[in-house]
């Protein structure tokens, strides 16, 4: 059978199940430029909560009863393309589809065998490339400094605390988990961590775990957590605004402090940034990632949910921190 999952409903708040459907797909024959492909891995991942809703953004919505669309690594089946055959593993922002026929330009080769196929939707992917212009480009870190990292135990909260540590910074990792806390310190060797969940009184914990003030906030989560970091922030303090995930479920958006005026009196930068904004420089990031994982500088973790059916529930979960590193959806061997 193949399968595909479609948008049924737009959620109102946090998404559920019904939201989703599962029905039967085909795979037409390829024409010429086409290819049949087979989806190994597919990515869950926050900013898809984005396109569930019909509000205007920098990735247009889904449409409903139109499939859910993802990054995908598959094989080819069947090519009608030049430069791809029969075999070969292909990357791409594609449809929730077991078995599907796509213009060969939806797609791009990767090569096998000098790193797990699934890396590719995780650290040598988008959320890799994420963590390393975020930090690189925009919160500039320079040894000794305090990195601060929310949402540091996922896919790209692991990478960011471990290139800052590459630049001689220290790391303080805040997650949801004291099993995440665990990783980040022992596997990842982050110097210190906050569990937000279980933390009464999170600006005191900042205030304890960086004695020497922030000089770097790399802000995966917003909300409460972010306000608590910011109003410690260092005189030409850098914050990395890369997510918001404790808010893309508001259906009324919270008001948190003004903070211009502490902005404005320790001189902070404060930037916003989408991966795509750095396409120029990807060629050059990824010689890094790779370099970096073939050295064992940066180490890496998966939570990988197995079977097609289980794409929802699996995206679901990442809004309740069932993931440690990337969370992805293995479909075939
Ligand atoms: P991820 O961190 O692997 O997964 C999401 C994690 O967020 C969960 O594991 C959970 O961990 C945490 N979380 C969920 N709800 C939360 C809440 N209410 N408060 C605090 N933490 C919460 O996801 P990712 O792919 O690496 O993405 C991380 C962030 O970067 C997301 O905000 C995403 O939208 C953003 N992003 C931005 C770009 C860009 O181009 N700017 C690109 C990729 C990703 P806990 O157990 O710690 O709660």
């Amino acid at each position: 059978m193949n399968r595909k999952i479609l948008l049924k409903s737009r959620p109102n708040g946090m998404p559920d199940a019904n939201n989703f459907e599962i029905t039967e797909a085909t795979a037409p024959d390829p024409k010429d430029g086409e290819l049949r492909i087979k989806a190994l891995y597919i990515s869950v991942d926050p900013y898809m909560r984005g396109r569930m809703s019909d509000a205007k953004s920098y990735a247009p919505p889904f449409e409903v009863g139109k499939p859910i669309q993802g990054g995908i690594v598959a094989r080819v089946l069947e090519s009608r393309a030049d430069n791809f055959k029969a075999g070969d593993v292909v990357l791409g922002r594609i449809d929730w589809q077991e078995i599907q026929t796509v213009p060969a330009s939806a797609v791009t080769k990767i090569e096998e065998g000098k790193a797990p196929l699934s890396y590719h939707l995780g650290i040598l992917g988008m959320p890799g490339l994420t963590a390393y212009f975020g930090l690189l480009k925009i919160g500039n870190p320079k040894p000794v400094e305090t990195v601060v990292v929310s949402g540091a135990a996922g896919a790209v909260g692991t990478v960011v605390c471990q290139i800052a540590k590459i630049k001689g910074c220290r790391v303080v990792g805040i997650a949801g988990s004291d099993e995440k806390l665990a990783y980040l310190k022992n596997e990842l060797g982050v110097d210190d961590v906050i569990n937000y969940r279980t933390t009464k009184d999170i600006k005191k914990a900042i205030e304890e775990t960086c004695p020497n003030g922030v000089d770097i906030y790399y802000d995966n989560v917003g909300g409460e957590i972010s306000d608590a970091v910011i109003s410690h922030l260092n005189k030409y303090a850098r914050v990395v605004i890369c997510g918001q995930i404790s808010l893309y479920n508001a259906t009324d958006m919270p008001t948190g402090p003004r903070l211009q005026p502490l902005l404005l009196k320790r001189s902070v930068l404060m930037q916003g940034f989408i991966v795509s904004d750095y396409a120029d420089h990807v060629t050059e990031a990824s010689q890094q990632l790779n370099q970096w994982v073939s050295e064992g500088k940066l180490k890496y973790e998966e939570t990988i949910v197995e079977g097609f059916e289980n794409l929802p529930e699996t995206f679901l979960g990442l809004f309740e921190g069932k993931n440690t590193g990337k969370y992805l959806v293995k479909i075939a061997e």
